[in-house]
């Protein structure tokens, strides 16, 4: 039987959906509207096309947005003061630094000049440090993460005592995913290039999490039967059949992966849209922290 499909899109709806209710009301108790401030800097077009679709979500939900686009050879003096700034700004209750950053620009720094409460996207060393470490609690956890384990969670996935294959240890997905499969007591193993025979890591997974950036690199044969698969990966191929002469696929060969898991997302579909919803969740939730809304 094919596996279930896990849909990321209608998930991310369901929680976008609740998120403004909590925006209105917010706005009746406190008299404020949530306000999330996005800093792009240079023209990347794939980070240009990120935040464009923060901004739009933000506006669907009633979230004021902040825009501040900056020129490529801004100083790092110059970004940590648009940064200080946004973090004395009363109406800004998460503050979203789009990365990659220049190179001439020192990314830790300009991190970790946030705010530690307005840290939505959760990469303050202190936010980090605290997720990696056992009975302490970030404020915020990274959203693509976040999204990974509210994707098992909803689908009555059950983590506990499981095998968790996280593939990939970037500080954006797979090392702080690995963390939160940690802290939900799975036994977890990451991969990443230099891991020897992966097909045989993979294997052993009851829960696969896919962040490499490698397109269709896991084949249907390197997956146990009943695995529940997480695709994260976002990779571009070349499709003349396609109006822009090019499609997204994933990290797993999805139409082989299929036919062995229990339930796998879709890319796209699955896992990008709730990077964009657990967004919106931290400056909502942000915001009643902020405004001394916290139950
Ligand atoms: P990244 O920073 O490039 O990290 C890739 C990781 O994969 C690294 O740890 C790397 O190992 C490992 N790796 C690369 N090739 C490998 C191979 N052949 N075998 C085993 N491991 C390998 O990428 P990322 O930012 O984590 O993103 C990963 C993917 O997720 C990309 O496709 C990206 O577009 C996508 N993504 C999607 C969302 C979303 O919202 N859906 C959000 C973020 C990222 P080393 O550490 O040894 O180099």
């Amino acid at each position: 039987m094919p596996a279930e499909l896990i849909d990321g899109k209608q998930i991310a709806a369901d929680i976008r959906s609740q998120i403004q209710g909590e925006v209105e009301e917010i706005k009746a108790k406190a008299g404020k509207v949530p306000g999330l401030a996005t800093v792009l800097v240079g023209s990347r077009r794939d980070s240009q096309t990120y935040v464009k679709m923060k901004k739009r979500a933000c506006k669907k939900a009633g979230i004021a947005s902040f825009s501040h686009d900056l020129p490529e050879d801004i100083s790092q003096e110059e970004l940590l003061e648009i940064v200080r700034d946004l973090n004395a700004n009363p109406d800004v209750h998460g503050i979203l630094v789009q990365l990659p950053l220049p190179d001439h620009i020192v990314e830790d720094e300009i991190l970790a000049a946030i705010s530690l409460e307005k840290d939505v996207d959760g990469f303050h060393p202190i936010n980090i440090g605290r997720l990696s470490m056992k009975r302490r609690q970030p404020l915020f956890v990274p959203c693509t993460p976040k999204g990974c384990i509210e994707l098992l969670d909803r689908t009555g996935v059950k983590i506990e005592g499981k095998n968790a294959v996280v593939l990939g240890r970037s500080n954006i997905v797979g090392l702080p995913v690995a963390m939160l499969l940690l802290h939900r007591n799975a036994t977890v193993t990451i991969c990443h290039s230099y891991t020897q025979n992966l097909p045989g890591k993979v294997v052993d997974a009851d829960i696969l999490i896919a962040a490499v950036g490698r397109a269709e690199m896991v084949r249907g044969d390197w997956i146990k039967p009943g695995a529940v698969v997480i695709d994260v990966g976002m990779n571009a191929v070349d499709d003349p059949t396609s109006e822009k002469g090019y499609r997204l696929v994933g990290d797993v060969k999805f139409d082989e992966a299929i036919e062995v898991a229990s339930a796998i997302t879709p890319v796209p579909g699955g896992v990008g849209p709730m990077t964009i919803a657990m967004l919106l969740r931290n400056t909502v939730d942000s915001a009643k922290n902020l405004l001394g809304m916290r139950k």
